[in-house]
């Protein structure tokens, strides 16, 4: 009986990728290997670790990986004794980008223009697997899932679609079988059917790999006599054997003065698929009650699925006493640092943990704080001696950081420590409070915030012109966190924060701010009349209209009480399907502006005068328009300007 073949096409997205992978002119080819034997090695820990619970799962036979090599067929393949994978397993691991972000990914691969672009956002995502195809012209996958009896075999020439049959298969684990592409040295195709090339290959890329990579190695040997010694003048003769070819060294538990930068780089890609450098590594070692060793990196670009955190929180590896337990341990690393990326081994923990345990577990919250802490550290020696490689670092995690305010069980004054933030000083670069703090001119008590939904906004606005005016810096935030955090963001060296769009101005000595409110008061006097109007016209939206100082060269601005919720926050809540009453923001005119002086006079002329009127929705939406958002009905705010421009004219 001839099994069937099941002919099943791509996803959308892993043809992009394939199409993408063949023909690019990366040159780094070689990787290939390095994703397969990280593929088998997984297979091989989880084929472990599901031993551990199931019996039936357990096997006298050594855990191992083994390349084998066919120069005259052209043939490499891959192929380990670990977990294997079931026909639904196959098509849905090898059929599919499995991260559940790839609609993201591939509107990020779409908008990302160039080639390079493109390659390192799919390194970055880990299309492990697939970048066989940039080697091979066909591959060929024989998988059996341990404790099952059927094995399956894949296959796929990488253009559109790939078959599934029944297949046999002694023993579980999965074979990958490549058919090579002709040798291009300058496309930077080797010959990956030759011995010295991938020995080479995998001393360089996976020496640490825990698992042994076998593989027949040819060596000419003179024949020995009995004694063992060479037989004088015996041909050489050929011999094969089975070699080891990585040292198998757990690189953590070595010192670091012996392991090489290249060694830590090369590890760094060995766990994340990433294929960019990272950006820095923390080796750990941890004393005490607790004994632990980790190896942490940072990584040199956010993910793009960073601010979806059901994807992107995945936590590190641990080991324990140099098993591995499991990928993807959350506990060891609190939210607001999810990218960071590496493992952990400790003795101290039971070998029969299961996540739930482990969540509960002190010695884990024990080891999750030290490792934070180092964390901390290394970020704020980024900050300190590098500062260009620190703002790059902002500007990828800062999002991610500041989530970490909103954590109780974080601290936060070192997050403060490491923020940095635009200001109206400075449009290139952005400070760090401390310097901030360094720069208050004399009876400036607080740290003056503003927040919009764009930089560019943020410098237009309204609320800036009397901070401006007085020699004030601004920090200006435009992330959504920033809504967030802000309002109860922990004071800085006992300064608290205070957002220019909310409340009133005091700012100057005591003298100018008595001055100040007492011309104030007198202009809320002169005028309540046209205000009291405004008020009326605008009840539907604004709660008050009231004269300001806040303003030198802008009619009108919006601003909020101390409490209240600003708009961006209401909009969060509102995306978030939340049900937030209206809050009603409050006026301020500008008093010493021509159009109000010009509006006022009309008025004491006559308090009917319709112009007044019409002004009153043409100074809230101008207002709204300076902060950056959009008038109740556009279309009506706009006629109703032209109208006033055609007037003018
Ligand atoms: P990644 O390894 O980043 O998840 P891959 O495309 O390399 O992406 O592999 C996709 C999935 O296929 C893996 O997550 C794993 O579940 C499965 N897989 C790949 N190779 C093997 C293997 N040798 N044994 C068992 N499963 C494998």
């Amino acid at each position: 009986m001839t099994a069937t073949v099941e002919r099943h096409e791509f996803q959308a997205e892993v043809q992009q990728v394939l199409e993408l992978l063949v023909h690019s002119l990366y040159s780094h080819k070689d990787i290939f290997l390095r994703e397969l034997i990280s593929n088998a090695s997984d297979a091989l820990d989880k084929f472990r670790f599901a031993g551990l619970t199931d019996p039936k799962l357990r096997t006298d036979e050594e855990l191992h990986i083994r390349i084998t090599r066919d120069t005259e067929e052209r043939t490499l393949a891959v192929s380990d004794n670990g977990i294997g994978m079931n026909r639904a397993e196959l098509i849905e691991n090898l059929g599919t980008i499995a991260h559940s972000g790839s609609t993201h990914f591939l509107r990020a691969l779409q908008k990302s223009k160039d080639e390079q672009g493109s390659l390192d956002l799919i390194g970055q995502f880990g299309v492990g697997f697939y970048s066989s195809f940039m080697v091979a012209d066909k591959v060929t996958v024989l998988s059996r899932r341990a404790g099952e009896e059927k094995a399956y075999k894949w296959e796929s020439t990488g253009t559109g679609e790939y078959t599934v049959e029944e297949s046999e298969r002694t023993g579980n684990g999965t074979t990958v079988m490549l058919h090579l592409r002709p040798v291009d040295e300058e496309d930077g195709l080797q010959d990956y059917a030759a011995e010295w090339v991938i020995k080479g290959i995998v001393k360089h890329h996976s020496d640490f790999v825990a698992h042994p990579i076998k593989m027949e190695v040819e060596r000419e040997e003179t024949p020995r006599d009995e004694e063992g010694k060479p037989r004088e003048g015996a041909a050489p003769e050929k011999v094969v054997t089975d070699e080891t070819l990585n040292s198998m060294q757990a690189i953590w538990t070595r010192a670091k003065e012996d392991v090489t930068e290249e060694e830590y780089q090369e590890f760094y890609k060995h766990i994340t698929h990433d294929w960019s450098n990272p950006l820095s590594h923390l080796s750990i070692r941890m004393e005490g009650a607790v004994e632990a060793r980790a190896l942490l990196y940072i990584p040199s670009q956010a993910p793009i699925d960073l601010y979806h955190h059901e994807i992107s929180y995945r936590g590190l590896q641990l080991f324990i006493k140099r098993v591995f337990i499991m990928d993807e341990c959350k506990d060891l690393m609190p939210p607001h640092l999810r990218f960071i990326k590496g493992v952990v081994d400790s003795d101290d923990l039971s070998l029969n943990v299961s996540r739930e345990i482990l969540q509960q577990d002190r010695k884990i919250g024990a080891i999750r704080k030290f490792l934070v802490k180092k964390v901390m550290e290394e970020l704020a020696r980024l900050q300190k001696h590098e500062t260009k490689t620190y703002r790059d670092f902002w500007k990828h995690f800062g999002p991610a950081m500041k989530e970490g305010f909103l954590s109780m069980d974080q601290k936060h004054e070192p997050l403060l420590d490491l923020l940095l933030c635009h200001s109206t000083r400075n449009a290139e670069e952005m400070t760090a409070l401390a310097d901030y703090v360094v720069r208050m001119p004399d009876g400036q008590d607080a740290i003056y915030y503003l927040t919009s939904p764009t930089i560019d906004a943020a410098r237009q606005s309204p609320h800036l012109e009397v901070f401006q005016k007085k020699g004030y810096e601004v920090l200006l935030f435009t992330d959504r966190v920033d809504e967030v955090w802000l309002p109860n963001a922990p004071a800085f060296q006992e300064k608290q924060w205070r957002s220019v769009g909310q409340g009133s101005v005091d700012l100057g000595t005591e003298e100018e701010q008595k001055e100040a409110s007492t011309a104030l008061e007198t202009q809320t006097r002169d005028f309540k009349d046209l205000t009291t109007l405004f008020q009326e016209l605008l009840a539907d939206d604004i709660k008050e209209v009231r004269p300001t100082n806040r303003l030198t060269s802008s009619p009108a601005c919006l601003v909020g009480e101390p409490l209240d919720m600003s708009p961006q926050m209401t909009e969060i809540l509102r995306q978030m399907g939340q049900d937030v009453p209206k809050v009603k923001r409050i006026l301020e005119v500008n008093p010493a502006h021509p159009i109000l002086q010009k509006l006022q006079a009309r008025f004491e002329k006559d308090e009917r005068d319709p112009v007044v009127r019409e002004f009153a929705e043409l100074l809230y939406g101008q207002a709204l328009l300076a902060e950056g958002s959009q008038p109740n009905d556009p279309a009506g705010f706009g006629k109703k300007l032209a109208d006033v421009l055609q007037r003018g004219l």
